[in-house]
């Protein structure tokens, strides 16, 4: 049953959301809908493409120099059970750091969770809560908005995360590709509010496809 996951698209190396290179995941689903969010296309459950966790296993470990990976969204929470049997899998062979993004609170998650969010909680060494709220949208480091909290769920990035702070509570950049469409995309948080919108626009003015 949770052989699979959806997912909206999977990239590596990434250096824009979190410490070091990562391979990056972003699932598929979010009921969330917070207005501005710059991926709105993985917002629908049933969207873009199913992958068995062997399949994304055998990816991440064949990602040369990665530290670790990202999971983003789309709302990881909502595949919980098969995000703790893709991280399980990929332990058997790496000890990759576990970074993950959710629009809900560390104590929502911890006393009203499942168990399968729970569980992975316990596989996440650095947690990005809480929903993007646009008012609050600021310049930070690997997040959106000024309510969402850099948690350390366990001491493996204490060290890298002051560094990065003492240099500022900043985005460190985003970066662009082509995806396998040969549509244009961006990765990271821009530091700017309503970057999506204008990228976008540019892009299609263009005439060149975009896709987040
Ligand atoms: S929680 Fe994240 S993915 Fe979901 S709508 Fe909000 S910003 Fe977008």
């Amino acid at each position: 049953m949770y052989d699979y996951l959806r997912i909206f698209r999977h990239q590596s190396p990434v250096t824009a959301l979190g410490p070091y290179k990562r391979a990056a995941i972003w699932v598929q689903g979010c009921d969330f809908a917070c207005p501005g969010c710059i991926v709105p296309e993985s917002w629908d459950k049933g969207g873009k493409q199913t992958i068995s966790q062997t399949e994304l296993a055998d990816w991440i470990l064949s990602q040369p120099d990665i530290e670790g990976i990202t999971l983003s969204g789309g709302e990881p929470m909502l595949q919980a059970a098969a995000l703790v049997n893709l991280i399980d899998r990929v332990y058997e062979f790496q000890n990759l750091g576990v970074m993950c993004y959710t629009g809900y609170r560390l104590e929502h998650l911890q006393q009203h969770g499942t168990d399968a969010q729970r569980a992975l909680l316990n596989r996440i060494d650095l947690l990005v809560d809480g929903t993007y709220i646009e008012s609050l949208h600021g310049d930070l480091l690997w997040r959106g908005s000024s309510n969402q909290r850099l948690l350390m769920l366990t001491e493996r990035y204490q060290q890298i995360l002051i560094q990065e702070l003492a240099q500022g509570d900043r985005s460190t950049g985003i970066e662009f590709g082509i995806d396998v469409t040969g549509a244009f995309y961006f990765t990271g948080i821009p530091a700017r509010k309503g970057f999506r919108d204008e990228f976008a626009a540019k892009m299609q003015s263009q005439g060149i496809i975009f896709s987040n």
